[in-house]
């Protein structure tokens, strides 16, 4: 309903204005409509009030695991149930154009695998678009693809013509593409990291190849791509996410280790003893600092003149020379002199992990 006020002008001073012969105005109660339910109000605060809560503007959602999603792309990369999806503020909803129900759209959404697809909801306020792109690797491809990486790779001399055969063989395994990149990069990473198996990449190389293999393989969850993933990180000297691969016990150990020395104790995963799985080719310091860490007390001793070489050879990286020289600080501790403690642990004072720790020991061997 409107009522308007009806003035006169009364401006034109000096004209004359000719004020009309209006019938009395009978005074009737301003009434506010809700525009979307009409419901009545007698004051304009009372139908904002209302609007408010009775119709707060919302935009249509999509929830994946009650996560609201984004409208710019998701991209799903393991399986998901019809009921793992929720749909908020939403009255109608189509998928690459067709209208569907809910229930008829989670389930459609749930049997996608592969692709790109547009979903599109709609209420009374807006529409609006959601993008998924569906990357779920057929199980059966993954296995293929470890099959044959335990076919070529067992008991091997690593080569980059290996690494060759190996991306050829899985050329076909289309949905494994992001684990077959990765375990390719990781695998070029170790030849130039070790400059072994007629590599043309640079020693510098093999960080770039090692974060191509941690980006590739990053959602890929199987027991190869993590231990992957840990001996990289184990590499780059990022103990606390190596130490929850607990596909690979022995990494873990030696991660969980430097992390407590670094002061970043984590807890220990219990790991039941698993089957020796395929040998998977690392590298030599890699190799070299675990096998150091597996020796018993007594042995340990023995390797303190080869752990003090490696921590100044160029050969080795930054890292993996840190690594040795923390070792060696551990193992040396109670029998070499104070000032070959002092001159090694004066080396870790500037580097990021370990400051800490070398400070600690130059303060016991001042005491
Ligand atoms: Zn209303």
């Amino acid at each position: 309903m409107a009522w308007y006020l009806s003035f006169i002008d009364p401006g034109n001073a000096g004209g004359s204005v000719i004020i009309p012969e209006s019938p009395p105005a009978v005074l009737q109660p301003i009434v506010y409509e809700c525009p979307r339910c009409s419901a009545h109000f007698d004051s304009a605060q009372a139908r904002r009030d209302h609007f408010f809560t009775v119709h707060p503007y919302r935009k249509p959602e999509l929830l994946l695991h009650g996560q609201l999603l984004g409208n710019s792309e998701t991209v799903i990369h393991e399986p998901v149930q019809a009921t793992d999806w929720l749909l908020g503020s939403c009255h109608r909803a189509s998928l690459n154009g067709r209208m569907m129900a809910p229930d008829e759209l989670f389930q459609a959404l749930a049997e996608c695998r592969q692709g790109f697809h547009v979903l599109e909801l709609s209420n009374q306020d807006s529409t609006e678009r959601f993008e998924l792109r569906f990357c779920i690797p057929e199980l059966a491809e993954l296995q293929r693809l470890e099959d044959i990486f335990n076919t070529l790779f067992l008991d091997n001399e690593l080569s980059v013509d290996d690494v060759r055969r190996f991306a050829e063989a899985c050329k076909s395994l289309k949905t494994a593409g992001e684990y077959l990149e990765g375990i390719c990069q990781y695998l070029y990473g170790v030849l130039a990291k070790d400059q072994r198996g007629g590599t043309q990449l640079s020693h510098a190389q093999y960080k770039e190849r090692f974060n191509r293999a941690l980006e590739a393989l990053r959602n890929v969850d199987r027991p190869l791509a993590r231990t992957i993933r840990g001996i990289i990180n184990f590499s780059f000297n990022s103990f606390v996410q190596a130490a929850s691969q607990a596909d690979a016990p022995a990494l873990a150990a030696a991660a969980s280790l430097f992390a407590g020395w670094a002061g970043k104790p984590v807890r220990r995963w219990a790991v039941a003893q698993q089957e020796a799985q395929a040998r998977l080719p690392v590298d030599h310091a890699t190799d070299r600092v675990l096998s150091w860490m597996a020796l018993s007390d007594k042995r340990q001793e023995r390797e303190l003149d080869e752990l003090q070489q490696v921590s100044a050879s160029p050969i080795w990286t930054a890292e993996d020379r840190t690594k040795a020289l923390v070792l060696w600080l551990e193992w040396g501790r109670t029998c070499r002199s104070t000032d070959e403690l002092r001159r090694m642990a004066r080396r870790l004072l500037n580097d990021a992990i370990f400051a800490g720790y070398a400070e600690q020991v130059l303060e016991k061997v001042n005491q």
